[in-house]
């Protein structure tokens, strides 16, 4: 089954719908970090919840990052999404494991719940918009709904959910929705959207027999359920050693001579896929002149 990333209304297009099945994308994350089981689970929900929040990016730079601080055993939460669906991430202690808790994986103990998080959006040609909310419990997807309740005046349905085998730690499903009446919505829907509420927690089930867009429709039966957008998301890296020369430049030219100088190189690490890219001294003085050009 591959992943979709899906956005539709319901009820006359009162509201908005946002929803992703996300076990290739988890299981990436998994492979590339090493993730523990409750990792995979922590990452995965920010991965998952990121790339909903992604398709409202529309020009090809534009960029949004979430960056949770909860003060958890796993430490801080990186993720960044490009337009596409394109997300990439990774978290401080991917090894962290922690007991079960009620036969459950503690994401909340992993993440914690008492620090911020922090949402930037870098949208082309604008200054970036920053959004800061306090982490309320550690689970992500009341984290997220608590954000955009505070930072955003948006009252949100948030669920993102996973199932992981507890032995081989393998990803077995994923998936997330993202329900948000419009400001005008009559209450009476709003009644019938918080009565859906329970029903979301078994996507993962459901998603183990079909695919995200066969499950729609009959999840919302009776909500006048379309379909409006339907693509595959990717967890992706997109660094390069072009990108890289960039993040050297802004360093600037002293630091860059006495990299060339002492170290006769320069070695780098990139947190989201783990790729590493070496810079030899040739390739430094290389970038020194273009710096010294353009004064
Ligand atoms: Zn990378």
């Amino acid at each position: 089954m591959k992943d979709q990333l899906i956005k539709g209304m319901l009820f006359q297009n009162t509201v908005n719908v946002c929803a992703i099945s996300g076990a290739d994308m988890l299981s990436c994350a998994r492979d590339t970090h090493e993730l523990s089981r409750v990792c995979t689970a922590a990452l995965g929900r920010t991965i998952m919840q990121v790339a909903m929040m992604s398709l409202g990016l529309k020009n090809e730079k534009d960029r949004l990052s979430c960056v949770l601080k909860g003060g958890g055993e796993a430490g801080n939460i990186v993720c960044t999404a490009r337009p596409g669906g394109y997300v990439k991430g990774y978290l401080d202690n991917p090894k962290t494991e922690i007991a079960l808790y009620a036969d459950k994986l503690d994401v909340a103990m992993a993440v914690g719940w008492f620090g911020e998080m922090t949402v930037i959006r870098d949208l082309s040609m604008k200054e970036p918009y920053i959004g800061k909310t306090k982490i309320v419990s550690g689970e992500i997807a009341e984290d997220f709904a608590n954000y955009y309740m505070q930072s955003e005046q948006q009252p949100t349905l948030i669920y993102l959910g996973e199932r992981i085998d507890t032995e081989t730690g393998e990803v077995l499903s994923a998936g997330g929705l993202m329900i948000a009446p419009l400001p005008n919505c009559p209450t009476d829907i709003i009644e019938k959207l918080e009565a859906l509420a329970p029903a979301t927690s078994s996507l993962p089930d459901l998603l183990k027999e079909k695919e995200l867009s066969e499950i729609l429709p009959n999840f919302f039966a009776g909500c006048d359920f379309v379909q409006t957008d339907c693509i595959t998301p990717h967890y992706a890296c997109d660094c390069s050693k072009e990108r890289l020369c960039e993040v050297l430049s802004t360093l600037g030219v002293k630091e860059l001579r006495s990299m060339a100088d002492e170290d006769h190189g320069a070695h780098m690490h990139c947190h989201f896929c783990n790729k590493e890219y070496d810079f030899s001294e040739q390739e430094l003085r290389d970038i020194i002149c273009v710096l010294e050009d353009s004064h």
